[in-house]
């Protein structure tokens, strides 16, 4: 009986330990807050990971240990590298947790990037916006996710504003300025790769945000074959450079044709959720293959999917499960503004059947804003 560790007790170990259930797997999930949704679903040992103690009991109890959360601090992670195998290794990790490292790690391999600068002080900041220009983005090094940490200038008028909100956080998670990027599209590759280096990737994701938060993801992602390949290329090539085992997604600009890397998450990810009704091969289930050296599972789409995130609150349920193709995700967890608590899946076989299954559900939950963007791209 083999069991899988898991740092942070979120949706993404929930769903881990969902797929995990076949294959005979178990699961301890370590996390601090006691109500933590994996815990329904997992054994959970309630603890900091930060705490040695909490730790070392994990480390005694599981064979190998991976993430649900990203800022796991890295020397936890190195530190149980020396009791049990951890994966992604703690070098891929800390790179992923620091927009610098991470956008000069795509820089010098090859993959554009918008123009950024590390900034410390108020003159650096005069000074990058300066040099980049604006309209630009202000964001924290660590700590950001669902675009929180970020300050978007306008004007160099801006600034003041810019500093004032993120300013006092300079010196304990750093800051980094980024050129706007006019894009029309978001798009990412969610992609696994083996022990044994074998690589694989789902079919390009199309992404819409809202406020900085994933809303809606498309699969397959209607784009040209050149695109495709550039972007997988580009996801490759950065897993070999990290000897990344798992998943990961590589979330990307599409500017004018033209690929430009935003930043990579170094675990399963919002915008593969469809993998789990939408392909062969789920992105939880390729995670836990990959982690623990087998072979992985094919990763071709079946049909077209699209995922709809639930943020805040769960909508009633009703509508989507009357889809042919219809399927819903609750996390268990308590509403709260800003929170993601469940998404759904809708899938079909044809992008026409998906436009109009989304105009559907859109109707009934009044969700219309959110399936619309979805729907104009299918057409
Ligand atoms: P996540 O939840 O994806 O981890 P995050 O907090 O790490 O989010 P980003 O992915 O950097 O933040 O930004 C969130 C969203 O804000 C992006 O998906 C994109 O829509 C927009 N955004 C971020 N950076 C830029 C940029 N340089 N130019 C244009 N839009 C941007
Ligand atoms: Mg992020
Ligand atoms: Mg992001």
């Amino acid at each position: 009986m083999t069991t899988v560790g898991i740092l942070g007790g979120g949706q993404l170990a929930r769903m881990m330990a969902l797929a995990g259930a076949p294959l005979g797997l178990r699961f301890l999930v370590l996390d601090h807050v006691p109500d933590a949704c994996a815990g329904q679903c997992a054994p959970m040992l309630l603890g900091d990971y930060s705490d040695p103690a909490a730790l070392a009991q994990f480390a005694e109890r599981i064979d190998v240990a991976t993430f649900d959360f990203e800022n796991v601090p890295a020397e936890a992670a190195q530190w149980l590298t020396g009791r049990v195998p951890v994966f992604p290794n703690p070098r891929a990790l800390a790179t992923a947790q620091d927009r610098l490292a991470e956008k000069t790690l795509f820089r010098d391999l090859g993959i554009p990037v918008p123009p950024f600068a590390a900034v410390e002080t108020h003159a650096q900041l005069c000074e990058a916006v300066a040099a980049i220009g604006t309209p630009c983005i202000l964001k924290t090094r660590r700590l950001g996710y669902d675009g929180k940490g970020q300050f978007r200038l306008k004007t160099p008028a801006d600034i003041d504003a810019a500093w004032a909100a993120l300013g006092p956080q300079a010196a304990s998670v750093g800051l980094i300025l980024e050129g706007f990027v006019a894009f029309q599209r978001e798009l990412s590759v969610v992609a696994v790769r083996g022990r044994d280096g074998e690589f694989r990737a789902w079919p390009l994701t199309e992404n819409w945000h809202v406020d900085g938060v994933l809303s809606a993801s498309l699969a397959p992602a209607p784009v040209d074959e050149a695109l495709r390949d550039g972007a997988l290329a580009h996801a490759r090539k950065l897993a070999e450079a990290l000897d990344y085992v798992g998943v990961f997604a590589l979330e990307l600009f599409c500017r004018d044709g033209e690929l430009l890397a935003n930043e990579m998450a170094p675990r399963v990810h919002n915008s593969g959720h469809w993998t789990i009704e939408g392909s062969e091969t789920s992105q939880f289930e390729n995670h836990l293959r990959a982690v623990l050296g087998l072979p992985l599972g094919a990763t071709r789409p079946i049909g077209h999917a699209c995922m709809l995130n639930w943020i805040g609150d769960l909508p009633d349920a009703t509508a989507v499960l009357r889809e042919a193709g219809g399927h819903w995700h609750d996390y268990g967890k308590s509403p709260r503004p800003g929170r993601k608590v469940g998404h759904a899946t809708l899938r079909a076989d044809s992008r026409q059947a998906l436009a109009d299954a989304l105009r559907r559900v859109g109707e009934a939950l009044g969700r219309q804003a959110q399936v619309a963007p979805v729907i104009a791209r299918l057409g």
